[in-house]
């Protein structure tokens, strides 16, 4: 008796479009609320991180160009984790600055952020 691999004797060839949403491609679920807390995120990431004001910005080393006076402002009372740069690195999110961070497109730095895989 010949055995069939159970896989390729049961299931049908997935077509491209199912294909295409391979679990590693797919954003998880609810992620915007599975974010790291961003105190935390950004007092690992970011060198010299002050104390936020009372408007909840706070002042450390930019991790993004050789920084030695506080040029980045990050936003640690938001919902967004917004920072910007003014030695001129840019702004953005949470997001964007993880996918600055460790080099990674979105999808994989929202991955890295809820499921910590990095
Ligand atoms: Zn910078």
């Amino acid at each position: 008796m010949t055995r069939v691999p159970h896989d390729t004797a049961t299931r049908p060839r997935p077509s491209r479009a199912i294909a295409l949403q391979t679990p590693s491609r797919r954003l998880p679920g609810r992620w915007r609320q599975r974010l790291p807390e961003l105190d935390a995120y950004y007092r690992q990431h970011v060198s010299s991180l002050g104390r936020a004001g009372d408007d909840g910005w706070a002042q450390g080393l930019c991790p993004f160009h050789d920084d030695h006076t506080p040029s980045l402002s990050v936003n640690l009372d938001g919902r967004r984790g917004g920072w910007i740069c003014f030695a001129g690195c840019g702004k953005g999110d949470l997001v964007a600055f993880h996918m600055r961070l460790k080099g990674l497109g979105f999808r994989d730095a929202v991955r890295d952020l809820v499921e910590g895989t990095r």
